[in-house]
């Protein structure tokens, strides 16, 4: 594939065959390789559709500033653009995230301004509201809104859904993914079922996050899934099923998943692979299974993947150790 720039390298991301982690008969699962898109992670894709669309209305224009609240991914995605076709970009980003994501986008020539993790999505030290009120400060400057903005699903409507479907030559039974702002299993499901109304979203989120239920808002570790509030990206109507999680679990299935498949992926994609297995016994034979891998391993060298870490946290089971997880 030759492309005019790095940008056009974005999507076309291999649906991979998974062949060790699951051992259901007459049951295929395939990974959606996020995690093979140029700025690492799904995110890309609406990093580069948001200015895209906004160049094509008018409304930003080279040389402004684009200011984005983001669990980092999204900002790396807007920074590649920004690096790209030329505009400042300022990222506000929560503590909790990891400090690989900050040298990535300070790397890609981003501002970054950390804010406190535990801020409510409406506090002033927010994230997004941090985002807003820079905003209006600075002249040219523009909040493209991942949680709003229509091009956040589109570019999943249009392009990762159809790239599944081209690959799997079928839209697949059951579609497994973990919802941030919502963009990826929204605009994804959105064309599953227009298409074919019987298949089944099945939506990840972690305990401490309201998108899949409950009110209990809390801290966790895995990074990019999850919220305090509903982004209007994420159309609940579309999931059929959701499934809780917790850290633990979802490490321990993201280094399987290394370890067992290849796949270099990161830690909403262990809570995605979680998903499977809990109802993998449940579908009827024939089923085939989408998961969706958002990011990779680089995110989380220091995190995730190191045994320090995992061990400091108690998330025994994530640990591998001379090969071989602890029971
Ligand atoms: N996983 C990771 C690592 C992410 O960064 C994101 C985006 N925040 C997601 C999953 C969820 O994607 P979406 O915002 O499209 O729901």
């Amino acid at each position: 594939m030759q492309t005019k720039n790095i940008l056009e390298a974005i999507g076309k991301t291999p649906l991979v065959k998974i062949n060790r982690l699951f051992q259901k008969q007459n049951v295929e699962v395939y990974a959606k390789c996020e995690f093979l898109n140029p700025g690492g992670s799904v995110k890309d894709r609406i990093g580069y559709q948001m200015v895209l669309d906004a160049q094509k209305s008018g409304r930003i224009k080279p040389g402004d500033i684009l200011i984005e609240p983001t669990s980092g991914n999204t900002g790396i995605g807007i920074a590649l653009a920004g690096a790209v076709l030329g505009y400042r970009v300022i990222i506000t980003l929560p503590e909790k995230m990891s400090k690989e994501k900050q040298v990535v986008l300070a790397a890609l020539g981003a501002e970054i301004i950390r804010t406190p993790t535990e801020a409510a999505f409406d506090a002033p030290e927010s994230h997004i509201s941090i985002a807003n009120k820079l905003a209006k400060e600075l002249p040219n400057a523009h909040v493209l809104d991942q949680y709003a903005n229509p091009s956040n699903c589109d570019a999943h409507y249009r392009f990762t859904a159809q790239e599944i479907i081209d690959d799997l030559g079928m839209v697949p039974d059951y579609l497994v993914a973990g919802a941030g702002t919502g963009g990826t299993i929204t605009g994804i499901a959105r064309k599953f079922k227009e298409l074919k109304p019987s298949c089944k979203i099945i939506g990840c989120d972690p305990v401490g996050s309201i998108l899949g239920g409950g009110t209990d808002v809390g801290t966790y570790q895995v990074e990019g899934i999850g919220y305090d509030f509903f982004p209007k990206a994420l159309d609940v109507s579309l999931i059929d099923q959701w499934i809780k999680t917790t850290d633990e679990p979802s490490f321990k299935w993201a280094r399987r998943a290394i370890r067992e498949e290849g796949f270099l992926c990161g830690g909403s994609s262990g809570t995605a692979l979680y998903g499977v297995n809990e109802i993998i016994d449940h579908v009827p034979s024939g089923s085939k299974i989408v998961v969706i891998l958002p990011d990779g391993i680089r995110n989380y060298m220091t995190k995730m993947m190191d045994n320090d870490w995992l061990s400091k946290l108690s998330f025994k089971e994530a640990v591998l150790k001379n090969n071989v997880y602890s029971k």
